[in-house]
């Protein structure tokens, strides 16, 4: 009789594989035991699957739960030192790199500004010689390198690993997986920078238990990740989530969006807008501390500058918060009306600035949701704040080692 398991065993074995370490990540501490109620199978499978897992190195015993009535149960986690994951986030005008271990917790980071003008070829070398920088810290620490994750403002190809197009970068058609690929010899994936902060959310952040939520990226632009019944959702041909871009109402004086378009929502929300609305109030020579701020710190008008004042309580900085608050809630209710989510979480760079914006988002979301069960829709921040989509190239590696736990 041949014992080699069919292709269908296989899958199921891995499959099964994939289940409990999942679970394990998610929620441990736990107990085999715990373990087999949670998923419905039996104890024995789940002792010959953990075994598995522990003989694969990516799960270890942590110690022994004496509480409770039953007899005394060896707890299980994730083995977080079996080695580390390099993520790169490639943004409109920088460039960040990290080494994080499994659970996402950062080892090494670097970050290097980078001018939009330089193009391409210049900022991906510079990337290269980054990641390769972080190879060799991976390597002073005797980490394994288990893979490269890279995010992106854009639509991205994730099967073809390519980039297809970021308008604010204005890239087109970059087959990012297999450059990186061949000059690292890593395994490389690439994502869309709000469809990894959605999935890092889940895997690492406060949408660990949550089926139904939305991730809005908020920065030079504004990108969606939708993660409805337990997986992010691509769309047809994987471009779902370009919220920014949905038309609000084209008017003649609003600005060009970077797609060429008018009336994008991101145009009345993203960072640049906020910087138009304190420029627009400066102009009339509303009193505020902003010019003698930028003055001070011989620095243009930025998000960071902006955030100062308003910490200083400067009505013009406050006020422009509000307003662009007022018009992300606006989308904000619309994507609650349509999806019905648990909860909606912004990060990304203007995610600094959260404090200011979140009470102008929830009050425009309370007046313009449709059912009084969605007023309830939890609005929150990122814990990664402005290194949501650094932390999310890192988990788009972290979820494809769970989901294929043979050969990490
Ligand atoms: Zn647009």
């Amino acid at each position: 009789m041949n014992s080699k398991p069919t292709a269908d065993q296989a899958f199921v074995r891995e499959t099964n594989l994939s289940l409990v370490l999942r679970l394990i990540h998610n929620q441990s501490p736990l107990s085999r035991a715990q373990i087999a109620v949670i998923t419905g199978l039996n104890k024995s499978t789940v002792s010959s699957l953990v075994d598995e897992l522990i003989a694969i190195g990516l799960v270890h015993e942590t110690g022994i739960n004496l509480g409770g009535t039953g007899r005394p149960a060896t707890l299980l986690e994730i083995n977080s030192q079996i080695g580390s994951i390099i993520g790169v986030e490639l943004g409109v005008d920088f460039i960040s790199v990290a080494i994080t271990d499994l659970l996402g917790k950062i080892l090494w980071r670097k970050r290097e500004e980078t001018d939009p003008s330089d193009g391409q070829k210049k900022t991906i070398d510079k990337t290269l010689l980054i990641v390769k920088e972080a190879a060799a810290a991976g390597k002073k620490k005797n980490s394994k390198i288990l893979g490269l994750g890279i995010t992106t403002p854009g639509t991205v190809d994730t099967k073809k690993g390519t980039l297809i197009f970021a308008p604010n970068l204005h890239w087109h058609n970059v087959p990012l997986v297999s450059i990186f690929s061949e000059s690292t010899k890593l395994k490389v994936f690439v994502e869309n920078d709000a469809n990894a902060a959605a999935v890092a959310e889940h895997l690492f952040g406060t949408a660990r238990q949550s089926q139904n939520f939305i991730f809005v990226f908020a920065g030079v632009g504004i990108g969606g990740g939708l993660f409805l019944n337990g997986n992010l959702y691509r769309g047809t041909h994987g471009f779902a989530g370009e919220i920014g871009h949905s038309p609000i109402m084209a008017e003649p004086s609003q600005n060009v969006c970077h797609c060429g378009n008018r009336g994008c929502w991101e145009t009345y929300a993203n960072q640049y807008s906020i910087i138009q609305r304190v420029q627009a109030r400066l102009e009339v020579k509303r009193s505020s501390i902003i010019p003698q701020l930028m003055a001070e710190q011989n620095s243009p008008l930025n998000i960071a500058l902006i955030k100062q004042a308003a910490d200083a309580g400067d009505k013009e900085a406050l006020d422009s918060f509000s307003e662009a608050g007022s018009a992300m809630g606006q989308g904000f209710a619309g994507l609650i009306n349509i999806f019905n989510p648990e909860k909606v979480i912004l990060g990304g760079p203007l995610s600094m600035a959260g404090e200011y914006l979140l009470p102008a988002i929830k009050e425009t979301v309370e007046n313009h949701v449709f059912s009084e069960v969605n007023k309830k829709v939890e609005i929150t921040l990122s814990p990664f704040g402005p290194d949501a989509s650094l932390i999310g190239a890192v988990s788009i590696v972290a979820d494809d080692i769970l989901s294929h736990p043979i050969s990490p």
